[in-house]
C-alpha cells in the first residue's frame, strides 16, 4: 500500500479481501493451528525456507494484517506484535543484547520500563546505562564496545519531554548501535521515527493505537535500515545460530531483526499477541488520524484553559511557547504533539491529590491514550518504584499530576478540571 497516503493506509493496509468468504472487514482468526500441504512442505516451513504459518505463537493471518498495516504506517520491511507493550521492549532487548552487553537509555521514560531496564535486565547480566536524553554528550560518553542498542521515548511518559530522534539515531549510527525509538505516546499519525535515522520503533498498542481502552498490546517495527552483516557488536547475528541449524540471521539483510525476534526470541520466549486483540487494535487504528486529531486539539485547549489558571504552578507541554522542547516539537510533531503531559498546582502533593479526587468526569486510572480523559499521580503509581534521585532525574515531582486528554467535549473537559481546581487550592 506504499503508493498511499497515510488515512489510505490506515484503513486498508496488510489486507486484500480474502478468496473464501470475501469478508471487506479483516477477519479475525481465532485459530492456533494451520494444516500442512505435505510433509515436504512443514519440513521446508520450519527451515524458514517457505512462508506460511505453522502455530499462532509464531503466526497467525489476524496478527499478519495488524503487523503489515503498522509496519506500512511507520514506513518499516515488517513489524511483529505482542502481548504487551512491556513484552514489546523487553524481547526487542533480548533480541539485540546477552549477557555481558550493555544498552544505553533515557531516564525519562515509563517507570515501568526504568524497572525493566535497570533491574530485570541486570540481573540478566545486561546493563543499562540511564541518561538525560537531552545530554547529547552523555549518549556518546557512555557507549563502550559492549553496547547493543540505544532506546528513549518519542515523546516521554509523563512529562512529555521530546527527544531529538535525528541527533540520537546520528550517535547510534556513528558507532554501529542500532536506536530503539518507543513512540506509543505520538503514534505513526504524529510522527515516524525511521524518517528521522531509527532503526527500530515500539508501540504500546494498549494506549492510542487500540484507542478504547479495551486490551492490552504492544508491536515492534523493522526499519531494514540497519546491517548486522560483518557488524562486530553483534556475533548474535553473524555466527550461525545453534537453535535454528545453523542460520546465519545477519545473512536475511533487511529483515535481519524482525526474522530473528520472530522465529527465535518468539518462538523460545513466547509473549505472542492474541488474535483477538489484534482484531481489536486494528478497529482502533482505522480511525487513528481522526482520534489523534482530535486528542491534540482537546489537549490544546485544556492547556491554554491551565496556563490561564493562577493555581497551576507549572505546564509540561512541548508545544506551549516557553517549553524548552518547543523547537523539538515543531521539528518532530507538526501535525501535534499528543495528549499526554503534566502539570502542577501551587500548595503540592496534597493539592494534588485532593485535586484528583475531585475530578467526577476525568477517569483515575493508570492508562493513557483512551477516547476517556484520565489523570493520575506518577510519583505515587506508575513511577514509585524509582528512588528520589530517579524521580529528580525523570523531571517527576510531588506534585506532579499526569493529564490524558480524551475525545470528550472540552467544555465538559474543562469544567471538571476548573471546579476540582477550585476544591483542592480553596
Ligand atoms: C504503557 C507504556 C509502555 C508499556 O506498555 P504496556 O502495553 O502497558 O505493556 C511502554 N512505553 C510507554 C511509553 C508506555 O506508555
Amino acid at each position: 500500500m506504499s503508493q498511499y497516503k497515510f488515512d489510505t493506509k490506515m484503513v486498508h493496509s496488510g489486507y486484500q479481501v480474502e478468496p473464501t468468504t470475501k469478508s471487506v472487514t479483516p477477519p479475525l482468526y481465532l485459530t492456533n493451528a494451520y494444516q500442512f500441504d505435505d510433509s515436504q512442505f512443514a519440513q521446508e516451513l520450519f527451515e524458514l525456507k517457505q512462508g506460511g504459518n505453522i502455530y499462532t505463537r509464531l503466526q497467525n493471518p489476524t496478527n499478519d494484517i495488524l503487523e503489515a498495516r503498522v509496519a506500512d504506517l511507520d514506513g518499516g520491511v515488517g513489524a511483529l506484535s505482542f502481548a504487551s507493550g512491556h513484552a514489546a521492549i523487553f524481547n526487542t532487548m533480548i533480541n539485540l543484547a546477552s549477557e555481558g552487553d550493555e544498552v544505553v537509555a533515557s531516564n525519562a521514560i515509563y517507570g515501568g520500563a526504568i524497572n525493566m531496564l535497570g533491574v530485570t535486565l541486570k540481573r540478566l547480566g545486561i546493563t543499562v546505562k540511564f541518561v538525560d536524553p537531552d545530554d547529547l554528550n552523555a549518549w556518546e560518553a557512555n557507549i563502550s564496545e559492549k553496547t547493543r542498542a540505544l532506546f528513549f521515548e518519542v515523546v516521554g511518559n509523563p512529562n512529555a519531554n521530546v527527544a531529538d530522534i535525528e541527533a540520537i539515531c546520528k550517535i547510534g549510527r556513528r558507532h554501529g548501535i542500532p536506536v530503539i525509538a518507543d513512540s506509543t505516546f505520538t503514534t505513526p499519525y504524529l510522527c515516524r521515527p525511521i524518517e528521522f535515522g531509527a532503526d527500530f520503533v515500539i508501540h504500546s498498542a494498549t494506549k492510542f493505537l487500540g484507542g478504547h481502552s479495551t486490551v492490552m498490546g504492544g508491536i515492534v517495527v523493522d526499519s531494514g535500515n540497519f546491517v548486522f552483516k560483518g557488524n562486530e557488536r553483534f556475533p548474535l547475528y553473524n555466527e550461525p545460530d545453534q537453535s535454528y541449524h545453523g542460520i546465519v540471521f545477519a545473512d536475511l539483510g533487511p529483515t535481519a531483526f524482525i526474522s530473528r525476534l520472530r522465529a527465535l526470541i518468539t518462538r523460545d520466549l513466547g509473549a505472542c499477541l492474541s488474535p483477538f486483540n489484534a482484531f481489536m487494535l486494528l478497529q482502533g487504528i482505522e480511525t487513528l488520524s481522526l482520534r489523534m486529531q482530535r486528542h491534540c486539539e482537546n489537549a490544546d485547549k485544556v492547556v491554554a484553559f491551565l496556563a490561564s489558571n493562577d493555581s497551576v504552578s507549572f505546564i509540561n507541554y512541548p508545544s506551549l511557547p516557553d517549553s524548552p522542547y518547543k523547537a523539538l516539537a515543531d521539528k518532530y510533531l507538526p501535525n501535534g504533539v499528543g495528549s499526554v503531559f503534566t502539570f502542577g498546582l501551587k500548595g503540592g502533593k496534597e493539592t494534588g491529590r485532593k485535586f484528583i479526587d475531585s475530578l467526577q468526569l476525568l477517569k483515575h486510572v493508570a492508562n493513557v491514550g483512551d477516547v476517556r480523559s484520565l489523570v493520575i499521580h506518577p510519583a505515587t503509581t506508575t513511577h514509585s518504584q524509582l528512588s528520589a534521585e530517579q524521580l529528580k532525574a525523570a523531571g517527576i515531582s510531588e506534585e506532579t499530576v499526569r493529564l490524558s486528554i480524551g475525545l470528550e467535549d472540552t467544555e465538559d473537559i474543562i469544567a471538571d478540571l476548573d471546579q476540582a481546581i477550585k476544591k483542592a487550592v480553596k
